[in-house]
Order: C-alpha cells, then sequence, then structure tokens
C-alpha cells in the first residue's frame, strides 16, 4: 500500500511537470517557424559587415589548385592539416570572414568561451603541442589556436579571406569543379571540401518596428568594441558606464556575455523569451605538469574517443573529461542499468531517461533560486523543459549577473518583445529607453542551405545539390554524395551526429578527406565518387535508425526542433549512425584502415 501511494504520488508530480512543459511549450509556438526571423540582408546588411579587419583589396585568381575548400573554420583547418600530413598542399582555403577561426572569427563578444573541455574541443592540440590554458579556453585562445594551425600546416600561402562563393560547379570537359566569387575569382580545383559550417549567418528577430530604432545596434557576432569599450580579452566596457543597454536573447550567447555587460553597463534591460537552462560550469587552469604527463602519443584521439563513449555507448571504464556533458549521460545510464534487464524495454528507457532528466533540471532551477537574490527574477529564470530540448548552458556568473542593482530581466513570458520604437523597447506596453540594443538572436539553421552557404552546388549533368536533397539528404558517411564527384562535405549528419562535441565529427571526416585524396593520387585516378548503390545502402541504414538525437517535437521551439515545426519524413534522413557515435567512430576508421574504399569508386 505505501509502495503504491509513493510510486502514484511521483507519477502524479511527473504528469504535473509534463503539463507545465506542455503549456509552456504551448505558448512559445509561432506558427511562423523560421520566418519569424530576418534575413540579414537590404536595410540590414551593416550587421553583416566585418568590425574586426578590414577587406584587402587583391586581384581575382583565375588559376587551378589541387583542393579548394569552402569555410575557413575548425572543418576547413582540420582538413587543410590532414591533407598537408599527405604531402597534399596545393590547398586554397576561402572564408568571408578575414582570417581564420569562423565561428571563432565572428564570435568575439566578451566572455565568448568553449562550452566543450578544450582537451577534446581544440582541434589537433596533440599535432600542435599547444597546451590549452583553461578547462574551458575562452574565444581570443581559439582564434589564436586557429591561426596556429593554418601557420603550422601552410594554409595561409593560399587562403582567399573575405570571399565568398558564389557558384560552384562540376565542369565534366575538365574534370574540375569551377569556383566563382564575390572577388572576381573564377578558378578550378580537381577537389573541393564543404565546410560551411551550421551556424554561421546571423538572424534578427522580425519584431515589428526593429527599422525605427535611433539608437546604437549589433549583433553579438559582430560586437562593436568601439561603441562599448572593452576587447575580447575580457577588459572592462568601459564605454557603457553611463549607457542603458538592452540585450534582447537568453540563448548560449546571451548566457557568456551578460555577466560582462551588467559589470560595465549603467542599466541592463535582459530581454528574455525563454530561460536557459544554465548549469555549474567550474572552469579553472590546466595544469602544465598535469598536461604534460597525460599528453603522451595518441593521447587526443583518446580523449575524443572517451568523452564520446561516455556520452553515448557507456563502454568506457573511467570519464577523463568529467564535466555536466558526462554528468548528464552519467545519470540517464545509472537510471537505465538499474533496471532488472528484462525490463530494459524501450518504455522503461523512456520513463528512466525522463526521470534522470527531472532529477537534472530541478537542480538546475533550484540553482536559480538559491543564486538569485530576487525571488520574482529568480523564478522567471528557471527553464520548464527537457535539458536537451535547448543547448545546456553551463555558467558560474550568469545567474549572479542579476543581482547586479543596474541589471533587470524583462521576462516576456513566452511571447518575445512586442515592439521596437525609435527610443526603445517595448514589452507588455511598457516602454524601456535605451542607448543600444544588442541582438543575442542566434544564427540561421532551418533555412535551406543554399541561403546559407550563399551558393548552391552544381555537379554531373547540371545537377543541384538542393534539388539531390530535396526529399531528404543522400550521401555516403554523410561526405560522398552521388552525382557530385570530388566533392567532400564536412558536417555531422548521416556520420556520427555527435552533437555534444562537435569538433570530434569534423576531425573524423577530415581524416576520411586525406586518406581518400591520398588514395586517389597513389592510383592515378582523377575523379572519386561514391556509387547509387552504396549510397542507398548508406540512405537506408540511416532511416533504420532513430532519426536525430536532438529536436523533439514535444520540446519549446527553437533551433534543435526547427522552431517547433515538423519537417516531415526529411528530418530523419538529418540522423546519425543507428549504433551511435561511438559505433560510427570505430566503423569508419576501419573502413578507412581497410584501404578499400567500399563504395567509392576511383577513375
Ligand atoms: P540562440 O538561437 O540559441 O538564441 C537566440 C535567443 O534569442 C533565444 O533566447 C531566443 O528566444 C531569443 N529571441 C528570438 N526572438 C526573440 C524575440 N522576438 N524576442 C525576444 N527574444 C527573442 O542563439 P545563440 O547565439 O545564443 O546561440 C546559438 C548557438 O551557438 C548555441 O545554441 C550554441 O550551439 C552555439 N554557441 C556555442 C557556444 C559555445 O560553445 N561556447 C557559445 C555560444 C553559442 P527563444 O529561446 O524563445 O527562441
Amino acid at each position: 500500500m505505501g509502495q503504491g501511494t509513493g510510486s502514484s504520488s511521483h507519477t502524479l508530480d511527473k504528469d504535473a511537470l509534463r503539463a507545465r512543459y506542455r503549456a509552456e511549450r504551448d505558448k512559445r509556438l509561432r506558427p511562423e517557424g523560421n520566418e519569424q526571423y530576418i534575413e540579414i540582408k537590404g536595410l540590414f546588411a551593416e550587421y553583416l559587415s566585418d568590425p574586426y579587419m578590414p577587406v584587402v583589396p587583391r586581384a581575382p585568381k583565375t588559376d587551378h589548385v589541387t583542393f579548394a575548400f569552402i569555410g575557413g573554420g575548425f572543418s576547413g583547418l582540420l582538413a587543410g592539416a590532414r591533407l598537408a600530413q599527405a604531402d597534399v598542399t596545393d590547398v586554397r582555403i576561402l572564408d568571408k570572414a578575414g582570417d581564420f577561426g569562423g565561428t571563432w572569427y565572428w564570435n568575439r563578444y566578451p566572455g565568448a568561451q568553449c562550452d566543450t573541455a578544450s582537451m577534446i574541443y581544440l582541434p589537433l592540440l596533440e599535432e600542435t603541442g599547444h597546451q590549452p590554458t583553461e578547462k574551458y579556453v575562452h574565444a581570443p585562445e581559439i582564434l589564436e589556436h586557429c591561426r596556429r594551425i593554418g601557420r603550422q600546416f601552410g594554409l595561409y600561402d593560399k587562403a582567399l579571406f573575405h570571399t565568398q562563393a558564389k557558384s560552384v560547379t562540376w565542369d565534366e570537359g575538365v574534370k574540375a569543379w569551377r569556383i566563382t566569387t564575390d572577388r572576381g575569382d573564377n578558378f578550378t580545383a580537381q577537389f573541393i571540401g564543404l565546410g560551411t559550417g551550421p551556424l554561421h549567418v546571423p538572424k534578427l528577430p522580425g519584431i515589428p518596428g526593429i527599422k525605427d530604432f535611433q539608437g546604437h545596434a549589433f549583433h553579438t557576432s559582430r560586437w562593436d568594441y568601439d561603441y562599448t569599450g572593452g576587447d575580447p580579452q575580457g577588459a572592462p566596457l568601459d564605454r557603457l558606464r553611463d549607457k542603458r543597454v538592452a540585450i534582447i536573447g537568453t540563448g548560449a550567447t546571451a548566457v557568456q556575455c551578460i555577466p560582462h555587460l551588467a559589470r560595465s553597463a549603467h542599466t541592463l534591460y535582459v530581454f528574455q523569451r525563454t530561460p536557459s537552462s544554465v548549469d555549474i560550469r567550474n572552469n579553472g587552469p590546466i595544469d602544465a605538469d598535469w598536461f604534460a604527463k597525460v599528453a603522451g602519443p595518441g593521447w587526443q584521439d583518446r580523449w575524443l574517443m572517451n568523452f564520446t563513449g561516455n556520452m553515448t555507448s557507456g563502454t568506457e571504464t573511467e570519464d577523463l573529461v568529467q564535466d555536466g556533458w558526462t554528468d548528464l549521460a552519467h545519470r540517464i545510464r545509472a537510471r537505465i542499468f538499474a533496471l532488472p534487464p528484462e525490463q530494459r524495454l524501450p518504455a522503461n528507457m523512456w520513463a528512466a531517461y525522463e526521470d534522470a532528466d527531472n532529477e537534472k533540471m530541478s537542480e538546475i532551477r533550484a540553482r536559480a533560486e538559491a543564486v538569485v537574490r530576487d525571488r520574482q527574477t529568480a523564478e522567471k529564470l528557471k527553464a520548464w523543459y527537457r535539458q536537451l530540448c535547448k543547448r545546456p548552458c553551463f555558467h558560474d556568473a550568469y545567474l549572479q549577473a542579476f543581482n547586479e542593482p543596474g541589471t533587470h530581466l524583462i521576462d516576456t513570458d513566452g511571447k518575445g518583445v512586442e515592439r521596437i520604437t525609435a527610443r526603445g523597447v517595448v514589452v507588455a506596453g511598457t516602454e524601456y529607453d535605451v542607448d543600444c540594443i544588442i541582438y543575442a538572436s542566434g544564427f540561421e539553421v532551418g533555412t535551406p542551405l543554399e541561403r546559407r552557404a550563399g551558393f548552391d552546388l552544381v555537379g554531373r549533368d547540371g545537377a543541384t545539390l538542393s534539388e539531390y536533397w530535396a526529399d531528404g539528404m543522400r550521401s555516403l558517411h554523410g561526405v560522398h554524395v552521388h552525382g557530385f564527384p570530388n566533392a567532400f562535405f564536412v558536417q555531422t549528419a548521416q556520420g556520427a551526429n555527435f552533437i555534444a562535441n562537435y569538433p570530434h565529427n569534423l576531425s573524423d571526416a577530415a581524416k576520411t578527406i586525406a586518406a581518400t585524396v591520398r588514395h586517389a593520387r597513389e592510383t592515378g585516378a582523377r575523379v572519386v565518387e561514391v556509387t547509387k548503390e552504396a549510397e542507398d545502402k548508406w540512405v537506408s541504414l540511416i532511416l533504420s535508425g532513430p532519426g536525430l538525437m536532438i529536436g523533439s517535437q514535444d520540446c519549446t521551439p527553437g533551433y534543435y526542433n526547427n522552431e517547433g515545426q515538423d519537417r516531415g519524413p526529411v528530418a530523419k534522413s538529418y540522423g546519425g549512425y543507428p549504433m551511435g557515435p561511438s559505433a560510427y567512430f570505430h566503423y569508419i576508421e576501419a573502413w578507412r584502415q581497410s584501404g578499400k574504399f567500399e563504395g567509392l569508386v576511383f577513375g
């Protein structure tokens, strides 16, 4: 009897929580989905200009290179480095930014920092010998590391910065890709790589009146230090001492920069639509003696596989990283393994997952209450959704920032900002006069790939990638696509699809690129292409799996779930290897090592 009562009261709590989550989600769902955001162009084009480096005039390129890679972030750097190690040095990397770094070139907002441990987040640590200074390093160190990779592997020589590809077309006559750019370039490349990244086109919220604001405004990915004072290294934003500042958005970016704004601005209004879940960060310096002991041959690959194993398969006996990510995974697994083997059925495993998540989210909500002095503010900062519904955040100064006397949380109860006027921001009929609006409103995700990349890939017989993928993504390993010879895609879908440490996917794809190009060279092949049969088989395998690891439709809307709008059967094609990320990394390593390149034809 006692047991029954306990269990039913537990069920009741879970039901109440589910109902709260559903209600919070429902009030945030918008019929316009991704269309609620404004594409930055025309009147808003100034939001895209580069505040960090001037555009240097140069003559257009009309030559031929062995390998052209579009994107100078981690993807391009990793591919370039692995190609250099395979003695392919005629590599040209293109990027719209003024240097290498990708996301870390653009995102220099105060407090920017990696969210995954540096030991596994920073690529090529072993090859460069760089010791990260902190468990979670700050953005300037990441950008400098990107430059280090560029220098060490000779990638600066042929790089084209402040350059956007406008067309990328397969030329069957010369068996090469023709690339034109916004800088007048028109050159060919035997091979191409595409690593344009998932989050690189900033977006603005479509708030009525956004054009009318007469004060200063910018997007977090184009931080205006001339206006705010300070620098990316964390110097105080001293020019905000007498300024009233609004920040719109409370996602992962805002969580990192708000503490700096709160310390410096005269008045800071934080406009919130949905609170982030903000767990403990616990950052600290990395000790040189400890690092020297850890960093033996092959260490970074071991750490990568260890983190991935801890997060997914659970086959690791130790946890090298030990952070909020692995803690979450351990809790879920502990609940599942507490079930007797015969009860490990999908419904019970889901319930175990839910229990683990409820426990974690309760802790996170309790943290808001413990840290934030004003009870009402603390209440509004509590996140009412499952932790993986939105990007989990970790920070030890964000919640504390709301204890600063000049910082005010303006919660919009899921509705978003009502209006922007010439003088400020309106919520629930109250106008907040401000000198500056900072848009922490994120990046385009659900918009068409060709809009984000700035071109549509045109393969054999004039077929476009957008048409080829209209009914869902098709590839072998997420890297090779039939009809698009000598092209390599560097991204997560149809591969490991491992989101908690994104660079692990990129690092692996770079190995595949280098191995494939090396094999083409050794065998004298000019063209490499995946067969239709191999691609079909791989797509069937992907479709047999559970689909995306994140982005459940019952989650609060955001870019993880296409703003809550069901993408239909197409969504499943963007899933990963059904047996999970660790199994994928083992599988693909064996595929490369076999030397057979099964599924590819070299001719
Ligand atoms: P997000 O898309 O996560 O956040 C955008 C924010 O703007 C949300 O809080 C959103 O609210 C809010 N918003 C949108 N429209 C309105 C409106 N009309 N009124 C009020 N608020 C509005 O962008 P971020 O730049 O924060 O983060 C993007 C991603 O970049 C992260 O998820 C993460 O993957 C990555 N990132 C990684 C970091 C790292 O690794 N260190 C650091 C920072 C970012 P709502 O939630 O309701 O949609």
